[in-house]
């Protein structure tokens, strides 16, 4: 997942009530199907219809469950909460059933034969991994909707069909069954990683390393001819950085599903064979997104493949804490930003830039050992350490990178930590441990113990060495105070430009009377086009002795020069370096990094 720092995921608590009765192993049932309604009717109400059939033998209680998270998006959500009007059947006649807790639900067959379970299901929840709807779309994720037997395992085939109007469409990773709008899936881990897009929406494709890769966006009018063309010409370039890793592209085909406008929080999720992004409007031409991207679709690899043994087989019915998540998130930040950089899509600059960046926010968290980071992901902490998983794991990546390199002349690299350990865990049907991530970490290494460096700044909160490694590569990090204005708004972006969606009422923006739904044209002499524009703002005026600049707003047909109060705060900038005429082995292995090649 990739989501904005320090946004307040909201999230029910953890602590369970007391079952009414703990849920029982549920009778064994076959030939299960799910058919979902998601027409302008179901979806006027904000409501996706759904009913589950399956085959029982005899009378035996069946205990069907609903998730309670969503892989990736490491917070219980209860998606049973969304449930109404919960109903079972068999032979027209109505079934007894009651709930066992929140989420499980207890069915009494009077017969062999089919039994039809039917709800519906709310979905006007912005986020990624819960079911949303508008008046010609609905999204959901196969763990909203699709019910399991309790205690039967999720090795079972699933069919599901979508009833819509005829007009709209339908998209998802599932493969097609013959009729229209059928699917199937061999097992229940594939079903629920398999998101849908229903509705008016655009799609498009084109074929990247012999997979079609498409992007479905929603709304239709945000996939422009430019921004599809922009789009795949970046994937062209990441996509193969990221293969080369692993040395294969494990998916059938591939799918971006993007959903764009001003109430979307901003972030991404990621399955087998799609990402699920949402991007604000003022996102969607800033320099932001192919690092998005990027980061998804190395999760094909790293977490939905190459995955800690704590989250094999995936649970879905409670927290599933692992203290891995630095290698599955952060160094997967790590590498959507090599791919970037070896790719051609952003230059070194870009690259080092996003390790200042890292070296910033962990220098501004608490001490915090990154393994307790990764495990406290599903309580969301409020001590300034919530997600310092991403950073600081990407940082120790980068770290680990460079002392594997060290260590052997170049010869070596964490590319190859990553392939071995794909090979040895994935590729055999299992997920990897401490002893096997550091036991691939010491081997690439031609032999070198990490145990000291695992037990201090991985296990333990000592600071990073971060100077000591950086000089290695022939680097150094350098921090910098700047005092930069802030204005205190948050702004969308149209096909017109950036306006003003939300203001704080102690802001300067507020000061200076812009009000909500003002359009930008400039702030002092900066131009404002996009998100990119505000970062040329503050870089502009930092430091800056002016008191007041003018702001040039349109509101309702008029332009009006409001002047704005110029606030400075204060930020830690980091950059890092290169170190001018380093020694020829840090040079080379600072290349190899960027280039992906070993000596
Ligand atoms: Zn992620």
């Amino acid at each position: 997942m990739l989501g904005k720092l320090g946004l307040a995921i909201i999230a029910l608590g953890t602590v369970r009530a007391s079952l009414a009765q703990t849920p029982r192993v549920s009778a064994p049932i076959s030939s299960v199907s799910y058919e979902i309604t998601a027409d302008s009717s179901s979806v006027g109400r904000r409501q996706l219809g759904v009913v589950m059939s399956f085959t029982v033998t005899g009378t035996a209680p069946v205990t069907l469950a609903l998730p309670a998270w969503s892989p990736g998006h490491y917070t219980l959500l209860w998606f049973a909460r969304r449930v109404s009007q919960f109903s079972a059947q068999s032979n027209g006649l109505l079934l007894d059933w009651r709930k066992l807790d929140f989420q499980t639900w207890e069915i009494k067959p009077r017969s062999a034969g089919t039994v039809r379970v039917t709800f519906n299901y709310l979905a006007d929840a912005v986020d990624r991994a819960v079911a949303w709807t508008a008046p010609n779309f609905a999204f959901f994720n196969g763990t909203n909707l699709f019910l399991y037997p309790v205690g039967r395992g999720f090795n079972w085939p699933a069919h599901v069909s979508v009833r819509t109007e005829a007009s709209w469409r339908v998209a998802t990773g599932m493969d097609s069954a013959p009729g229209t709008n059928n699917f199937v899936a061999g097992n229940y881990h594939d079903l629920t990683d398999m998101p849908f897009y229903v509705g008016r929406f655009a799609i498009d494709s084109t074929q990247i390393a012999g997979k079609w890769v498409r992007l479905a966006f929603y709304p239709a009018a945000s996939l422009t001819t430019a921004r599809r063309d922009r789009t795949f010409a970046w994937l062209q370039k990441l996509v193969p950085a990221e293969i080369a890793v692993f040395g294969e592209a494990p998916f059938r085909n591939y799918t971006i599903f993007q959903r764009s406008d001003t109430v979307v929080n901003g972030g991404g999720l990621e399955h087998q064979s799609s990402q699920v992004d949402e991007v604000t409007t003022s996102q969607l031409d800033a320099s932001y997104l192919p690092g998005l991207y990027s980061h998804e679709f190395f999760h094909a690899w790293n977490v939905k493949r190459l995955r800690p043994a704590d989250l094999v087989p995936y649970r879905y019915d409670d927290a599933q804490p692992t203290t891995w998540l630095w290698v599955s998130e952060g160094v997967t930040d790590y590498y959507g930003a090599l791919a970037l950089v070896r790719g051609g899509v952003n230059d070194s600059i870009g690259f080092f830039n996003s390790v200042g960046n890292e070296i910033a926010s962990v220098a501004g968290a608490p001490p915090t050992a990154v393994s307790d980071a990764s495990l406290s992901s599903w309580i969301n902490p409020t001590d300034g350490s919530s997600g310092l998983y991403y950073p600081k794991g990407g940082l120790t990546g980068f770290l680990l990178d460079i002392m594997i390199r060290d260590a052997t002349d170049n010869r070596t690299s964490l590319d190859n930590v990553m392939r071995r350990l794909y090979d040895a865990t994935y590729k055999r049907g299992k997920g990897f441990t401490g002893a096997d991530w550091w036991g691939e970490v010491s081997r690439a290494a031609g032999g070198k113990s990490f145990t000291e460096f695992a037990r201090r700044y991985v296990d333990g909160r000592e600071p990073l060495p971060v100077d000591s490694v950086l000089l290695l590569a022939g680097l150094r990090a350098e921090s910098d105070t700047i005092r930069e204005p802030r204005l205190g708004i948050a702004t969308g972006t149209d096909n017109t430009g950036v306006f003003v969606t939300q203001l704080s009422p102690t802001g300067a923006a507020a000061a200076a009377g812009a009000r909500s739904g003002d359009r930008f044209v400039s702030i002092g002499d900066v131009m404002i086009s996009n998100d990119d524009s505000f970062d040329a703002f503050r870089t502009r005026y930092a430091g800056t002795t002016v008191t007041t600049l003018p702001l040039v707003v349109r509101r309702g047909g008029e332009t009006i020069t409001l002047q704005l109060p110029v606030r400075l705060t204060v930020r830690v900038q980091t950059r890092v370096l290169p170190i001018p005429n380093a020694p020829e082995r840090g040079a080379r292995i600072r290349e190899g990094i960027l280039k992906g090649t070993t000596s």
